[in-house]
């Protein structure tokens, strides 16, 4: 699979994907991850990117033409499946969009700042408008790390314990169970014995009988 994110502020991305799981899919060769820094497409001396709103008001806004160069500077190397915008008034970011979007081969992800970008951007180089929750950001790049993250993780052989995505939190209408490591006894403060026993069909039903409770208390909205 191959990411392109494009943005104002390359650095802010510079960490999220240099660490950890993110960084080893890369070094694996299972992602590609490329970060575009959006002032290189500027066609003005001094690489501006946004300017004030037409009518006025409060905020810079990002301008079309360095967004569309880069845009159509990366299709014209590669199919996309979907160009997609970091936007409060996106879609609402769920693992199942994440599952759907780890199929894909190519995506480009835009990361807004200021007001946003121009609206002619969002009718004709967008595909897709994700938002990470209902709040602003200052800027995209952490929503697309975010959105990044959970994709990359679902990427046969990007988590050492393949089974391990499939049973996390929302995969299967539940939260995930309680976890816990040694030592069994922490100053009174003890696991629950059935994880001692050994007794994998018993443990089994265990932690999926947390989880139903779990959801029940937590998400009863996911129990289907
Ligand atoms: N004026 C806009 C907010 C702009 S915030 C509005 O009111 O909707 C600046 C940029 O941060 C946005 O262009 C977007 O790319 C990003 N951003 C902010 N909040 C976000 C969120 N909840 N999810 C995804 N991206 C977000």
């Amino acid at each position: 699979m191959r990411i392109d994110i494009i943005t104002c502020l390359p650095r802010l991305l510079d960490s999220p994907f240099s660490d950890s799981i993110l960084q080893r899919a890369q070094k694996k060769g299972l992602v590609e991850v490329n970060i575009h820094d959006l002032r290189k497409y500027s066609t003005d001396k001094h690489q501006k990117i946004d300017d004030y709103a037409f009518g006025g008001g409060a905020g810079m806004v990002m301008m079309i033409e360095p967004i569309a160069n880069c845009i159509r500077d990366l299709q014209s190397k590669r199919a996309y499946d979907e160009v997609i915008y970091m936007s409060p008034d996106g879609e609402q970011f769920t693992q199942s969009i994440a599952n759907q979007l780890s199929m894909y081969k190519n995506i480009i992800i835009l990361c807004g700042h200021y007001k946003g970008v121009d609206e002619r951007v969002r009718q004709h180089f967008i595909t897709r408008e994700i938002s990470i929750g209902d709040y602003v950001l200052s800027g995209g790049e952490l929503a697309a790390a975010v959105v990044s993250d959970a994709i990359i993780r679902l990427l046969p052989g990007v988590l050492s314990d393949e089974t391990s995505a499939l049973t996390d939190s929302f995969q299967d209408d539940l939260v995930a169970p309680p976890v816990y490591t040694r030592p069994a006894d922490f100053e009174g403060m003890v696991v629950p014995d059935i994880l001692l026993s050994g007794h994998e069909k018993k443990i089994d039903d265990w932690r999926f009988d947390q989880a139903v409770k779990r959801t029940k208390k937590r998400r009863p909205n996911l129990l289907k």
